[in-house]
């Protein structure tokens, strides 16, 4: 009488710890702290009879009962790991063989459960993963570790779809010492793919591997900077693209090419020339727009006490016109123009900087037809930035190239977690 008494009561706690557990599809049959209270360990079951496949979801019969337990990491309870132990049946399947049945609250050869992947998912997504790893009490290795898995079985077998407008640019990672090639769909403004290297091997690696001879037809734009490498392999991949130099390249170089100006111009000069144009290098940086009165009336200044540097920024802030032509015929004119000048200013990194708009000169006017850039309105450049700084402490390209994909990747990895098991 007692023995059954009993047995109903610890039947009856069970039952409440599924509940407050929010367990589906599995049983409780025992459950015990341990590590001085700070893990709860739970025997379970699935509820289902019958072992399936994991692959075709075929009920298959079983080959061996049960082997050693083994453990998944389900999320934390009030600060307590919570461990799932159960020991998974070997099954025959007529068209996989061999196989352990199919888990309910794990993904096959997973070590912790779809809810713990989904949290994992959900908090690296917004925030660092040593912060991540500190609400979710797992060691930042462990964690970093079953996020790439995670990320790995979700893209695994994954084809780039409807890539029409493509953006190609390198980033730097590990704190600017190692540098990789990122490829975008600009038209949904995500990445979809990331490669280790810079130059026409990376790039070509992308072309080759990720897209078929169909969808390199397709492909109708195109930007990138204005490298050999990007061109090169755009133009030989994608012959019926349109390149668009991304513009923050272009004035990149224009700005560069006035700052060898300045410097050349204070090597030159004695103690009272170079007080004349202390401080000046950022304000030459800026846009015209953005300058305070105070600034342009220094700028201007300089054309009586420095006419090299007058004349390079004037050139430079003429340049920025290009940007806001309609008529592509009219903004042909005015570059060919402008280069014209620009010449004449007799300044050797300026002619530099001519050359290489003559070199590009047909695709960068295709920003008057499409003002495409790799920012798409900044968009992706900030998340990508908050990316990189919340990899900042990542050895390898691999982390890095997870984070990218969990944040602004084409696939939305937590979407691939069983909906019912997608809880916070
Ligand atoms: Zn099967």
């Amino acid at each position: 009488m007692t023995s059954n008494r009993q047995r109903e009561e610890t039947q009856s706690r069970l039952t409440w710890l599924t509940k407050i557990l929010r367990l589906k599809d599995l049983k409780i049959t025992a459950f015990s702290f341990q590590q001085r209270d700070t893990e709860l360990h739970l025997w379970v079951k699935p509820f289902k009879n019958g072992c399936r496949c994991p692959v075709c979801e075929r009920r298959c019969p079983i080959v061996r009962e049960a082997q050693e337990a083994r453990s998944w990491e389900d999320v934390a309870i009030l600060g307590r790991k919570t461990l799932f132990w159960y020991a998974p049946k070997e099954i025959v399947c007529p068209t996989h063989g061999l196989v352990q049945e199919a888990i309910p609250w794990a993904a096959p050869y997973a070590r912790i459960t779809y809810r713990l992947e989904f949290r994992l998912c959900a908090l690296c997504q917004i925030m660092t993963q040593k912060a991540a790893a500190a609400i979710l009490k797992m060691a930042p290795s462990t964690l970093s570790n079953c996020l790439h898995r995670v990320i790995t079985r979700v893209r695994t077998g994954h084809k780039i779809r409807g890539l029409v407008t493509l953006g190609a640019d390198e980033i730097a990672y590990c704190k600017g010492r190692k540098y990789a090639t990122i490829i975008y769909d600009l038209d949904r403004s995500h990445v979809v793919w990331v490669g280790w290297g810079l130059g026409r091997e990376t790039i070509d690696r992308f072309f080759n591997e990720s897209l078929s001879e169909h969808q390199r037809l397709k492909s109708k734009w195109a930007s990138c900077d204005m490298s050999r490498a990007y061109t090169g392999a755009i133009q030989h991949h994608c012959p019926n693209a349109t390149l668009v130099i991304d513009r923050f390249h272009v004035v990149k170089a224009l700005n560069e090419a006035l700052d060898a100006v300045r410097k050349d111009e204070w090597r030159g000069l004695d103690k009272r020339g170079r007080q004349a144009i202390k401080g000046l290098r950022w304000m030459l940086g800026m846009q015209a727009r953005n300058r305070s009165k105070k600034q342009s009336r220094f700028l201007n200044a300089l054309r009586t006490s420095n006419r090299r540097i007058h004349r390079a920024w004037v050139l430079k802030d003429e340049f920025e016109r290009i940007w806001h032509f309609t008529y592509p015929g009219a903004a042909r004119q005015f570059l060919k123009r402008w280069m014209t000048a620009a010449l004449r200013s007799r300044l050797p990194s300026l002619k530099t900087f001519v050359t290489t708009v003559r070199n590009h000169f047909d695709n960068i006017l295709s920003f008057i037809e499409r003002p495409l850039t790799n920012a798409v309105g900044e968009g992706i450049n900030r998340l990508l930035k908050i990316v990189k700084n919340r990899a900042s402490g990542f050895r390898g390209l691999e982390p890095f190239a997870d984070l990218i994909f969990l944040t602004i990747g084409d696939l939305d990895i937590p979407a691939h977690i069983p909906s019912d098991l997608r809880t916070l």
